[in-house]
């Protein structure tokens, strides 16, 4: 059977993956065998996600209706139910649903009502607190398929210490990076000198070491040096898969979806307040905005090295009708001429300007010339993918570290809503 439940915490503490985690130990408590411990991050953008979008699935062997029994006296126990927001969900079912809702909650967005209808067809257990919204992770968690995938192991802390300052060895979390490095990744951000996998939100969860295997993340975990830790868990898990990503074209794109897009720039990018970078895509007589906020660090960088005639592959999600940028593949580089007045071909000095579209003049002897100088200037960006720093990378992008990215182009996992669904 498979056990999903979401949304049981708050911004003041909880994390659904801690509340799995107990779950998992009280299935086999009692009695029964867990298979699979998943933890399945949906659309980034949804407007109601706490922090990460993520839910959590259980596969397990035993009696259904015991299972469902011990897991919802496991949300009365845990969820933060005093939370407006908090509306958990528990679905167990015998056969994973139709993977198409799950691509639709990971993808696009989701109704309370299409996820009981699918329960109903699916002849689910389920039971919705509050609002109920949770059934739709739930129901996604259980539905959800993973063509690509990774691993977390996730440290959860002492309930003793929840909303206190963590107390984890930095120089451990490093040298645990440094040894296991590409194997697991995103623990720290070696060139923004930070670490990324020690949450400051006063959930539970300790700290989480992201990799390509259940070995490497747990050989990863057994280097740090931190409080000691009330349990540890090991998810698989659909982050860093780009699970989210659909092919899209400029002029297209509906807000809230996540996309990679092809196109050619248009424009030099500008710095606008706070530090943020904008570049200007086009395709056709269609164009797209592309940001690069501040917590991306030094990836403006390459945003700002664009010049136009440029042709890339961005990858994003579409909010306020812009792309935020996660990563970009730079497919074709332009020449980026500077041109200026050229040498007065009468006396040598340099020209101005005679006006919009009325070539150059010599203020010295009154000469005239119709072309400017040019010349090249070097380029600062390279061909290939450039992506945000660990700091600001989000849970479902796949990082370049993952083998095989630099060769990738090949088109996404289909979208089988992807033709159905309404703009909203
Ligand atoms: P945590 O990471 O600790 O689990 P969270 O960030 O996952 O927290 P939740 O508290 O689970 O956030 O809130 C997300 C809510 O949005 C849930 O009720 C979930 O069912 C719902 N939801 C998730 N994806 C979608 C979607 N694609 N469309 C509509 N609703 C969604």
């Amino acid at each position: 059977m498979f056990i999903g439940i979401d949304d049981t915490d708050s911004p003041a503490g909880m994390c659904t993956t801690y509340l799995g985690a107990v779950l998992g130990e009280r299935l086999r408590e009692g009695g029964m065998e867990v298979v699979e411990m998943r933890l399945v991050r949906l659309n980034p953008n949804a407007p109601y996600k706490t922090r990460g979008n993520a839910t959590v699935c259980i596969e397990a062997r035993g009696d259904p209706e015991r299972a469902f029994g011990i897991a919802a006296a496991a949300i009365d126990e845990f969820a933060d139910l005093s939370c407006e927001n908090t509306n958990p969900g528990l679905v167990v079912v015998e056969e994973r649903p139709d993977p198409a809702f799950y691509w639709k909650a990971v993808r696009h967005f989701c109704s309370i009502e299409e996820a009981c209808d699918l329960l109903e067809e699916s002849a689910a257990l389920y039971r919705g607190w509050k609002n109920g919204r949770g059934l739709i992770g739930a129901t996604a968690g259980v539905a959800s398929e993973l063509p690509d995938r990774t691993w977390e192991l996730l440290a959860y802390r002492r309930p003793e210490c929840w909303g206190t300052r963590r107390a984890v060895e930095r120089s451990s979390v490093f040298a645990a990076e440094a040894a296991t490095y590409p194997h697991t990744w995103d623990s720290v951000d070696r060139q923004n000198g930070v670490v990324v996998c020690v949450p400051h939100t006063p959930d539970p969860v300790l700290y989480g070491i992201r990799g390509e295997s259940a070995a490497w993340v747990q050989e990863a975990g057994s280097m740090i040096r931190a409080e000691e830790p009330e349990r540890l868990t090991v998810w698989i898990t659909n982050q860093g898969t780009d699970a989210h990503l659909i092919d899209g074209e400029i002029g297209t794109l509906l807000e809230g979806r996540s996309y990679r897009v092809r196109g050619r720039v248009a424009e030099r990018a500008s710095t606008g307040e706070g530090g943020h970078v904008r570049a200007l895509l086009e395709d056709g007589d269609k164009h797209l905005a592309c940001m690069a906020f501040e917590p991306t660090k030094g990836f403006r960088e390459v945003v700002r090295g664009l010049v136009p005639g440029d042709t890339v592959l961005a990858c994003g999600s579409c909010r306020h009708g812009a792309l935020n940028l996660e990563k970009i593949r730079i497919d074709t580089l332009s020449e980026d001429t500077i041109y200026r007045p050229p040498l007065c071909p009468t006396c040598g000095s340099r020209m101005t300007s005679a006006g919009r579209e009325k070539g150059y003049k010599c203020r010295k002897c009154g000469a005239r010339a119709q072309e400017p100088e040019t010349s090249l200037r070097p380029r600062s960006v390279q061909k290939g993918w450039f992506e945000v720093p660990p700091v600001a990378r989000r849970h479902l992008s796949r990082p370049q570290v993952r083998e095989g990215l630099d060769q990738r182009d090949t088109p996404l996992p289909l979208d089988p809503i992807e033709t159905s669904i309404k703009e909203r």
